[in-house]
């Protein structure tokens, strides 16, 4: 079986999405980019399956211009294989990609804003506050240009009404990020229920991702 390291590692994660709570029952997919038979694309968690359940054959490789209909492999890619897709294409440094619907990340998009600077941490997310891409329908072209657009200059972003979606240079820092997210978005549903948190100056967000770029590089 070809990429067979990278199915495990696929399927290894997919079952820490539920045992970690990070996307409960079948919700969330995960993806990593390789080249098959010389053709560039990624290897993707199937549609409608148990993570539980999951063998390597059922982790689906897509090439990068391939569509769901034109595409050779035995099981359905996710339905929200689109936006991967999109991500690989538009993103050159994206390797893995974690997407959750993971209960407090997915709270805060329901209200469809940006989370602002309540805590520096928010700058592991690549910028000053973590945008939320706006609604469309799961699976849609719509929904994958806005988060596109909502990746700019980001490595993660929130969904409205749906949930997160996180990229990383590899599966264990995509996933990481995907909870660093989440904790962020819990932490900011507290801060919420004691009255409107003091949010950081933009000058102090600057410093902030500048020694965060230089902590990255040591
Ligand atoms: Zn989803």
């Amino acid at each position: 079986m070809k990429n067979l390291d990278q199915r495990n590692k696929i399927i290894e994660y997919s079952l820490k999405l539920n045992s970690t709570n990070l996307s409960p029952l079948r919700s969330g997919n995960i993806s990593l980019r390789t080249n098959e038979d010389d053709k560039d694309g990624y290897l993707i968690t199937p549609s409608g399956k148990k993570y539980e359940t999951l063998k390597p054959e059922d982790i689906v490789f897509m090439g990068l211009n391939a569509e769901v209909e034109n595409n050779d492999s035995a099981n359905k890619p996710s339905s929200e294989w689109r936006f991967h897709r999109d991500i690989y294409i538009n993103k050159k440094d994206a390797q893995a990609i974690v997407h959750a619907h993971s209960p407090h990340a997915t709270a805060v998009s329901s209200h469809r804003k940006s989370i602002p600077p309540f805590h520096y941490m928010i700058a592991l997310a690549g910028g000053e506050d973590i945008k939320c891409a706006e609604y469309a329908t799961f699976g849609t072209e719509d929904l994958s240009k806005n988060i596109i657009k909502a990746l700019k200059k980001r490595t993660a972003c929130l969904m409205s009404n749906h949930g997160q979606v996180a990229f990383g240079k590899n599966l264990e820092e995509a996933f990481e990020l995907a909870q660093e997210i989440e904790n962020i978005c819990q932490q900011y549903i507290i801060a919420l229920k004691i009255g409107q948190p003091k949010i950081l100056s933009f000058e102090e967000m600057k410093k902030v991702l500048a020694k965060a770029k230089n902590y990255k590089k040591g």
